[in-house]
Order: structure tokens, then C-alpha cells, then sequence
């Protein structure tokens, strides 16, 4: 039996939930790579469509776009050098839910979750079956691993090496000294210098990426989908947080929305968009809830600064009163021994901006 203070205390959540005001102005949230997602969300959002239509064919921008090396066609692969795509959306309005993991050559992920909310009794396909239902709605496929996503993953291959230093896949033993950059031009005569310096540095840094994004519309109905090709070299079957509802996003109309990118599977641990969702459910605003999440993260490993200097994770928030934030575990990522420092894309109306994120520990450069 349910007691009363727990039935109190519920009905309290409920409480701080409903005196939220619907904000009743259109706003787009995102990580930092979706300024185009964000401006494609908001034109569909001011011609009066739906919030999870709008937010999907923004991040649809960057699904196609072989540069975003972290999302659909051009995703860096796994560890066999195969390109593997999840994706979730969540529809505030009739809180349904859709989503995808570990599918192979099938581009718009993110519109093959929302097919799986609205056309099917499930919640979530993968692999083979998840292809196999793409290809009865006629989805084109095709190979998502271009030339310079070939590259990153082969020199990365290159550069396992035993701890003599040797590698199967380099030439022999016999071979003459010379330095990595030269190694890598001798190996790979025809790329360019460009690719090859991006390549070692991938190698080296296996990024993280995705995009989440969060969309708010005049009439106060919330939507929000996550998109990506999930960590590079990840082995095959890998799957992360973006397609698990709760923690790669959440969406309660009656409070808001939360999503995440980084390193999925500290998320996972946490539940972190419902746990961010339920945070500001209980009152907090995004920026305290995503904190929150941050400090559960932190917990997880005692809170030991040089463990969790070994990644980063960035949640984002946006709640039904048009409150929102963007919160990263560090300030920002060392790359060529700068401070680039963590932000997330916003667009109340006017265009799309950057906004530097809150965060739980810094670093310096
Ligand atoms: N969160 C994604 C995953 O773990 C990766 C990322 O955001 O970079 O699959």
C-alpha cells in the first residue's frame, strides 16, 4: 500500500510539474554542432508543424553531411570499418516513443525511429530487423563510409601496436626507421596532407559526437531526437545511449526534454535524460538538473578527477516554460594544446547562436 507521504511527496512532484507556465514562444535547443539543425527546426516550427517533424529533418542536415564525422553518412565506423547508426524520437504531444540501433547502411536513422513510433506496436528495432523494416518503407541503402572516414580508420588501425612497437598491418620488420607523419605519408602516398593530419588525430582522439535536439513550440508541445554513429571503433554491436529512451533523451510533455552526447555508456548508468527530466519535474531548473546528472556520473567513479579526465559527457535541457541549458562533465577538450570549450546551439526565433555550457570541472589548457 502506497503511503501517505510518498503519495505526498508525488503529488507534490506532480504539483511543481503543472505550475509550470508553457512558454509560448518557439525554441530550439542542441549540441554544439546542429546551428544548421536548429535554423531548418525552427522555420518548420514558425510555419505552425510539429515539433518532432521539425527536429527531425533538422538533424536530418547533419545525417547527410559527410564532415559531421559523428552522425550518419561519413560516421566514423567500428572497429571492423563498418559505419553502425542509432537513433531515438520522442513526441511530447502523444508521448510516444521510436527508436534504432546498430543499423548498417541506412542513412536517416532518425526518421526510421519516428517510422518505428507511428507504424509500428514496438518501441525499438535493431540490426538486421531494423534494416530489413527500412527497406519495406523503401529506404535507400547504401555504403556510409567515405574516403576520408576509410582513411581515419585505417591509419587508426595502423597505429595499434604491441608493446615491441609492432603492428600486423604495418610493412615488415625489415622496414627502414621513419617518423608517424612520414610513416602515414608512405603508406598512403595518394591522400592528401590535410586528410592524413585529420585521420591521426581521429586515430589518436577517437572523438564523440551525435546530435540531440530539443524543440519547444508556441503551443508549449515538446519533441526531441538523438542521432549518431555512436563511438569510433566501437566494436561491432556496440550500442550507446542515444537509442535508449531515458538515457540518450526523454521527453515528458507535461515537464520537458533531455538528451545527451558523449560518453554514452557513463550516461547509460545514470538514466540521464529521465533523470533530468525527473530533476526538473521536482522543481530544479535545467542548468540544477543537468548538474545533477553530472555529479551522479562523478559519483560513479568516486569522484576521481583523473579517471574522469578520461572523458567528457554533455547533457542539454529544455523545460516546457522555455527554460533550458547545455551542461558538460568539463569545461572543455584539449586539442593541439588549446582549451576549446564546451558549448550548445540555441534559436529563440531570431537565428541560431552558440552558448557556452555550464559545467562541473575545469580543465586548463
Ligand atoms: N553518446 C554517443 C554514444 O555513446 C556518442 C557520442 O555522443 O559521441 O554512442
Amino acid at each position: 500500500m502506497i503511503s501517505r507521504r510518498r503519495w505526498m511527496s508525488g503529488s507534490a512532484a506532480l504539483a511543481a510539474a503543472s505550475a509550470l507556465q508553457a512558454s509560448s514562444k518557439n525554441l530550439v535547443i542542441s549540441s554544439a554542432n546542429g546551428l544548421r539543425a536548429c535554423a531548418r527546426a525552427m522555420e518548420i516550427l514558425k510555419s505552425g508543424g510539429d515539433t518532432l517533424d521539425a527536429v527531425v529533418a533538422g538533424v536530418s542536415i547533419n545525417e547527410e553531411d559527410p564532415e559531421d564525422d559523428s552522425v550518419g553518412y561519413g560516421g566514423l565506423p567500428n572497429e571492423d570499418g563498418v559505419v553502425e547508426l542509432d537513433a531515438s524520437v520522442m513526441h511530447g504531444p502523444t508521448r510516444r516513443a521510436g527508436s534504432v540501433a546498430s543499423v548498417r547502411g541506412i542513412k536517416h536513422v532518425s526518421k526510421l525511429a519516428k517510422l518505428v513510433m507511428e507504424q509500428t506496436d514496438h518501441i525499438m528495432l535493431v540490426g538486421e530487423g531494423a534494416v530489413r523494416f527500412a527497406r519495406a518503407y523503401g529506404f535507400k541503402e547504401e555504403n556510409l563510409l567515405t574516403e576520408k572516414s576509410r582513411l581515419a580508420w585505417l591509419v587508426w588501425k595502423r597505429s595499434l601496436r604491441d608493446a615491441a612497437g609492432h603492428n600486423n598491418w604495418t610493412d615488415g620488420l625489415d622496414a627502414p626507421p621513419s617518423k608517424p607523419s612520414a610513416e602515414l605519408k608512405r603508406m598512403f602516398p595518394e591522400a592528401p596532407e590535410e586528410w592524413l593530419a585529420y585521420a591521426w588525430d581521429r586515430a589518436c582522439n577517437p572523438p564523440t559526437g551525435t546530435i540531440n535536439c530539443l524543440a519547444l513550440n508556441a503551443k508549449g508541445e515538446i519533441s526531441g531526437v538523438t542521432t549518431t554513429s555512436g563511438l569510433a571503433w566501437k566494436l561491432a554491436g556496440r550500442v550507446g545511449d542515444s537509442p535508449i529512451i531515458g538515457a540518450g533523451l526523454y521527453v515528458d510533455q507535461d515537464v520537458g526534454a533531455a538528451g545527451s552526447t558523449g560518453r554514452g555508456e557513463e550516461n547509460i548508468r545514470v538514466a540521464g535524460a529521465h533523470t533530468i527530466v525527473e530533476n526538473m519535474r521536482h522543481g530544479m531548473t535545467p542548468k540544477e538538473a543537468c548538474l545533477d546528472a553530472l555529479k551522479r556520473i562523478s559519483r560513479n567513479y568516486g569522484d576521481d578527477l583523473d579517471r574522469l579526465r578520461k572523458f567528457d559527457i554533455n547533457f542539454y535541457a529544455l523545460r516546457k516554460d522555455g527554460l533550458y541549458a547545455g551542461a558538460s562533465l568539463w569545461n572543455g577538450g584539449i586539442r593541439q594544446g588549446r582549451l576549446m570549450p564546451r558549448q550548445f546551439a540555441v534559436h529563440d526565433g531570431d537565428k541560431s547562436r552558440l552558448e557556452p555550457c555550464v559545467f562541473l570541472y575545469e580543465r586548463k589548457a
